[in-house]
């Protein structure tokens, strides 16, 4: 394995990444780039955490209480596919949670409304106001998801914690390093369930086909968040590049998504002037920052 330099780009043979995103490698006779070529020095093992999802499940399924954990609940395509192997598949009893951070589509609540009736589950919505957050960072042109996810997930801890649920299942699709399963502060656990399914993209189509869940247009891939797609376009005008770019990769990596995929997924959206308005409605003004 020998490192590549030279001025000429090289793409990775596997991921998205190229040499001015990440160092580039030689191996077996491919061009790789250095996390390609740790997951396949270091291969995550999704037997093995799907093992241990299904161990740690077993133990919840059993407790002779009314939820056996919360499921973070956001309407997106993601969160109803766990709703549906929690029920369906794993006979888990949850407790349909979301953080409505004052910027979820209309579309995304009235889907959680409809899917948590369709499963005859407990639906409940924690309303929050992150305006000041998001005007701050995608104005900067800065992504707002990792911060925005790590704000919900405190709402769902600290929710969990008044109400002695202890396990908080989400819609993920990657795992934390080589586990789908996190400790957070006292005693509560994160589970990323779509980690022990592997499901494609057109996996998770074909179970929403089942569910009355309908696909808003929202610009972009996303399938509940009204700012995703504005902050991509301010971020892509100061960097040139999607900030999704790394998980994205990571998708294609561990073969969740197919490269047309990913590229198509990378693209930066189409912003509707209806989205401006309705962002304009709620208090974020990105008008003036469109040009
Ligand atoms: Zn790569």
């Amino acid at each position: 394995m020998e490192k590549i330099k030279g001025k000429n780009t090289v793409n990775c043979e596997i991921c998205l990444h190229n040499s001015k995103t990440r160092p580039m490698f030689k191996h077996e006779g491919k061009n790789i780039c250095i996390e390609c070529l740790n997951a396949l020095k270091f291969p995550r093992n999704f037997e093995e955490m799907k093992n241990e999802v299904m161990d740690y499940l077993d133990e919840l399924r059993i407790r002779n209480n009314k939820y056996n954990c919360i499921l973070g609940f956001s309407g997106g395509k993601d969160s109803v596919v766990a709703l549906y192997l929690l029920v369906k598949e794993l006979r888990i009893r949850p407790l349909c949670v979301t953080v409505d951070n004052g910027y979820l589509a209309e579309e995304a609540l009235t889907n959680c409304k409809n899917v948590a009736k369709y499963f005859g589950v407990d639906w409940l919505v924690i309303n929050k106001d992150f305006t000041k957050f998001f005007k701050e960072t995608i104005s900067k042109g800065e992504s707002p998801c990792r911060v925005c996810s790590d704000m919900n997930m405190h709402e769902l801890w600290q929710f969990a914690r008044q109400t002695n649920i202890d396990t908080i299942v989400t819609g993920h699709e990657l795992p934390f390093g080589t586990t789908a399963i996190r400790g957070m502060k006292k005693g509560i656990n994160m589970l990323r369930l779509l980690v022990a399914y592997k499901l494609t993209e057109e996996d998770r189509y074909n179970i929403l086909k089942e569910i009355p869940w309908e696909k808003p247009d929202l610009g972009g891939y996303t399938t509940n968040c009204l700012v995703l797609a504005p902050a991509l376009v301010e971020f892509k005008k100061k960097h040139g590049f999607s900030f999704e770019y790394d998980r994205v990769s990571a998708m294609i990596r561990y073969g969740l998504m197919t490269r047309e995929e990913a590229e198509e997924a990378l693209k930066c959206p189409e912003v509707s002037d209806e989205i401006y308005e309705e962002l304009k409605k709620r208090g974020l003004d990105f008008k003036n920052l469109k040009e």
